[in-house]
Formats: structure tokens, C-alpha cells, sequence
């Protein structure tokens, strides 16, 4: 399924072709700073075509990833899993009205106490979710 996605100001727009319509919940304390909240994302996207690549800030917030983000209007555009090559994109940030279903929220152990979902998801800790990567490096 294939997707097309405009920044807040529109300078950046991302083709984003879909492979399912899953989207996880992330409570890790960096997705908070960086998001104002937990980040709600699609894991399963591919990265099609970016315009206005110029305007797009790539911050290294680890050693394994990227945040991506619209220097001028500073919408969120995609969290990058460097050791997987796999791109994550804010669901927000999607024009489509497609049904998505939240399938499961990860660092769950740092979810603070003060919000929670009712939806009925797999939960995983942070130390689960770096058990499913090689190595130790850590998928935050
Ligand atoms: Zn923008
Ligand atoms: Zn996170």
C-alpha cells in the first residue's frame, strides 16, 4: 500500500510504501523527549522517495539511529534503525485512512503512570525488545 505523507509545512513530502497497517507504541523515555509523548509508529514502511531532501535534518540520537525531522516546521518524518536499515514513521504523519490496529507497545517499563491505552496489545520491556536485536545493540 502506498502512502504519501506532507511535513506540517509541506516542504517534505515522503512516499512511504506500506506493508501492513500495525502500528506500536513506544514509551522509551528518548521517544517522550522527542515526541512530547509516547511515539506511535509504523514499523514496516519503506521509504520510497523524499523531496526537498535538503530541508531534513537527520539527528543521530544514538549510535544506531536517526531522527528525522523538517528543519523548518520540525514535524517528526522517521526514526531510522541504522544496524537494520529499516525506517519507522510517526503514524501522524501519514495521509491515509487506512484502518490501522495498535499491535504492541514496547519499553513498556518506562511507560510513566500518568497515561496508559486500553487497547489490547503485546507489551514488551526494554529488555525484551533488546533481546530481539543481535548483539547489544539497542534499538531506542
Ligand atoms: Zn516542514
Ligand atoms: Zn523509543
Amino acid at each position: 500500500m502506498k502512502t504519501s505523507s506532507k511535513c506540517l509545512c509541506g516542504a517534505v513530502e515522503l512516499e512511504i510504501e506500506l506493508s501492513n497497517t500495525e502500528i506500536a507504541a513506544c514509551h522509551c523515555s528518548m521517544c517522550r523527549k522527542w515526541s512530547g509523548g509516547p511515539m506511535l509508529a509504523i514499523d514496516s514502511g519503506e521509504l520510497k522517495s523524499i523531496s526537498n531532501e535538503s530541508l531534513v535534518t537527520r539527528y543521530p540520537s544514538s549510535e544506531w539511529a536517526e531522527r528525522g525531522f523538517c528543519s523548518q516546521c520540525g514535524t517528526h518524518l522517521f526514526y531510522f534503525l541504522k544496524p537494520a536499515n529499516q525506517y519507522h514513521f510517526p503514524i501522524g504523519l501519514l495521509d491515509t485512512d487506512s484502518n490501522f490496529t495498535m499491535t504492541h507497545q514496547i519499553f513498556i517499563d518506562e511507560k510513566p503512570d500518568y497515561y496508559g491505552f486500553s487497547n489490547e496489545t503485546e507489551n514488551m520491556t526494554g529488555a525484551e525488545v533488546f533481546a530481539l536485536f543481535a548483539g547489544d545493540e539497542q534499538p531506542k
